[in-house]
């Protein structure tokens, strides 16, 4: 039956699209204290933003005769028609930030032109609108929000808890407060200051302020013009490096994006001077005419379209690599410097000065970036000789405890009376004689269930052993996204180095080691899968369990003949096993018939 939905209903749902959680609140708000021209704001979060949120600025304003309308849906002083959008410099324009928090919290707007002598409140409970009143009030904005999805119990109970809320929030008030250098912000968590800006427009304030002064002191500036496309900021020197995305920061137009057009360039112009698998910090505005970037893009989505891609990755990848490159025959040159003047002369790395002692030829860049990459390589080969022992003294151990397990049952039973293995079955089952009894053993469930094992015991060990891969992109569907995202910190315990990517891609750097050899795009999926589909599943054991169940399903081989040896061994396997007589599925590995079944059924016995 179709129905019409009422009024409340539908703009709920408007609202629950605008504001997922409280990380909205502050990025709105805080956008909108930009868009009003300020130049100090105050960020305070109280339980990650779950009791409060408090954002003050000191920016223009909102007119008494305007504030009745903040409230409302589709009500902007920022464009007036669809034309405007176009040439938008705002970050808001459509007027559904404030209109959405009513509905899903309280709201209070104190608000003081300059103009005012004095200053209004209104107030939005759950889209009730208040009065205007006056009141006492500084120039600019405060906005207090706080009973978040009071009235959307659904919603509530998908927040993460009150710190998982405050990183998040932090980090956006980091890059906020990065990408306007001109603006002073301070951010106080639960009444604890954790960072202020002093807006004096230098970056590496914020850096040093941000890093530390380790940081500070490694970077490179970056501040190019290529096909009309500026990039300016700071990237890490080589001796920067993460093991992470996280520090790759990015903005178009002085907005923080995910572009995984511009993370590739900048990673690739870092390339010849990074391991693999190390990742560069950089923090990098490029700015471009509107004509070049397509800024109708929903505001709570940070992707962002160009309508010239290969422009801007040139741009980006070009910018960059001058830099290191320069850089890094400054960095060469200081080798043969005693080290003491090579540490005395830090600050050479990150002023751009000496360049032009050093006499720059494409030749050395070349031999340089030569070296660099056969240093690369042979680091490579070492990696992979250590996995390659690892994995010999890892199985190794294994079955030297398997041996030690087991070697009270195998004493148990095998040595006070040998069994016999009588042969195979319809290639499917191995006959298997012992003690009065006759065996039957599904050979397939068998190997899955040591298999089995075999895993659990591996995860549950103390040290999960996590092997770098080439890395792996893989698109997700929002579901999948978001049930990942939940559920990420069970699969990065259990071995998974996953990294999210833009809207819905995910890059996996580290699998399980003993998953290396199977499919591991289709487990990965088919685990996400099932955590979408059975939620109560997270848990640590479960996805161990879970890793342990498909991959013993994929690794083990189909119906066979088994040599005598082969099978023997599974024999031995199978019963040194704790509980060896059902499959992780639960199926039977064993059935049991005892001679006195077999001679009442011949009629021997009566
Ligand atoms: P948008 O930002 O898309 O216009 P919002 O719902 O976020 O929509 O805000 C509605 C209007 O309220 C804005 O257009 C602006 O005029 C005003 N406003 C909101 N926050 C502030 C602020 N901190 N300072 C001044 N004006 C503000
Ligand atoms: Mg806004």
């Amino acid at each position: 039956m179709i129905i019409q939905l009422d009024e409340n209903t539908i703009s709920k749902i408007a609202a629950g699209e605008v504001i997922e959680r409280p990380l909205n609140i502050v990025k709105e708000l805080l956008e909108n204290s930009i868009d009003a021209g300020a130049t100090r704001i105050i960020v305070e979060i109280e339980d990650g933003g779950l009791d409060k949120i408090v954002i003050t600025d000191n920016g223009s304003g909102i007119d008494k005769n305007d504030l009745g309308l903040a409230f409302v849906s589709h009500a902007t002083s920022k464009i007036n028609n669809i034309d405007d959008i176009l040439d938008v410099k705002s970050f808001g324009f459509r007027g559904e930030a404030l209109s959405s928090i009513g509905i899903a919290s309280k709201v209070s707007i104190i608000s003081k032109t300059a103009d005012s002598k004095v200053g209004y409140i209104v107030e939005d409970n759950f889209g009730e609108i208040s009065d205007i009143k006056e009141t006492a009030s500084s120039d600019g904005t405060k906005v207090i929000v706080s009973n978040l999805f009071d009235n959307m119990p659904v919603r509530k109970k998908f927040l993460k808890s009150g710190s998982v809320e405050a990183s998040r929030i932090y980090d956006i008030v980091e890059k906020i407060a990065l990408s306007h250098q001109d603006i002073s912000f301070k951010y106080i968590q639960d009444g604890v200051e954790k960072f202020s800006t002093s807006g004096d427009n230098n970056l590496k304030n914020i850096i040093y302020t941000l890093y530390g002064k380790s940081v500070y002191e490694n970077v490179l500036d970056v501040n190019s013009n290529i096909n009309g496309i500026k990039i300016v900021g700071v990237i890490g020197n080589t001796s920067v490096t993460r093991n992470n995305r996280n520090d790759e920061i990015i903005f178009v137009n002085n907005r923080y994006v995910k572009s995984a057009l511009l993370t590739k360039a900048l990673e690739e112009a870092f390339k010849p001077y990074l391991m693999q698998h190390k990742f560069p910090l950089a923090v990098l505005n490029v700015i471009v005419t509107n004509g070049l970037v397509d800024v109708n893009i929903h505001p709570q989505k940070l992707d962002v379209r160009f309508s010239d891609e290969s422009k801007i990755y040139t741009a980006m990848f070009d910018s960059v690599s001058n830099v290191l490159s320069n850089a890094s025959l400054i960095h060469h040159e200081h080798i043969d410097d005693s080290i003491v003047e090579f540490n005395d002369n830090k600050n050479s790395i990150i002023e751009p000065k000496p360049y032009k002692a050093v006499e720059i030829n494409i030749d050395d860049i070349k031999s340089y970036k030569e070296t660099k990459e056969s240093n690369d390589n042979a680091n490579k080969i070492d990696d992979n000789i250590k996995a390659i022992s690892n994995d010999n003294l890892k199985q190794q151990n294994l079955f030297d405890e398997l041996l030690n397990n087991g070697s009270e049952l195998i004493k148990d039973t095998l040595s006070k009376n040998e069994y016999h293995y009588i042969g195979q079955l319809f290639k499917t089952y191995i006959l298997v004689e012992y003690n009065n009894k006759f065996y039957i053993i599904d050979q397939h469930a068998a190997h899955e269930k040591i298999y089995y094992e075999k895993f659990m015991k591996e995860l549950n060990s103390q040290d999960v052993i996590s092997q770098k891969i080439m890395p792996l992109v893989i698109t997700l569907n929002s579901i999948q996204h978001q049930v990942l995202e939940e559920n990420v910190m069970y699969f990065k315990k259990a071995g998974f180095d996953i990294d999210f990517f833009g809207e819905r891609d995910i890059i996996v750097n580290s699998v399980p080691f003993n998953i290396l050899d199977i499919g591991k795009k289709e487990l990965l999926l088919e685990m996400i899968d099932d955590f979408s589909k059975n939620k109560s599943l997270a848990g640590y054991d479960s996805i161990n369990d879970k890793i342990a169940t498909i991959a013993c399903k994929k690794a083990v081989k189909g119906n066979n003949v088994l040599l005598d040896v082969e099978a023997k061994q599974l024999i031995d396997d199978l019963f040194s096993l704790e509980n060896p007589y059902n499959c992780p599925h639960g199926r039977p590995t064993i059935i049991e018939f005892s001679k006195y079944e077999i001679e009442k059924k011949f009629g021997r016995i009566v």
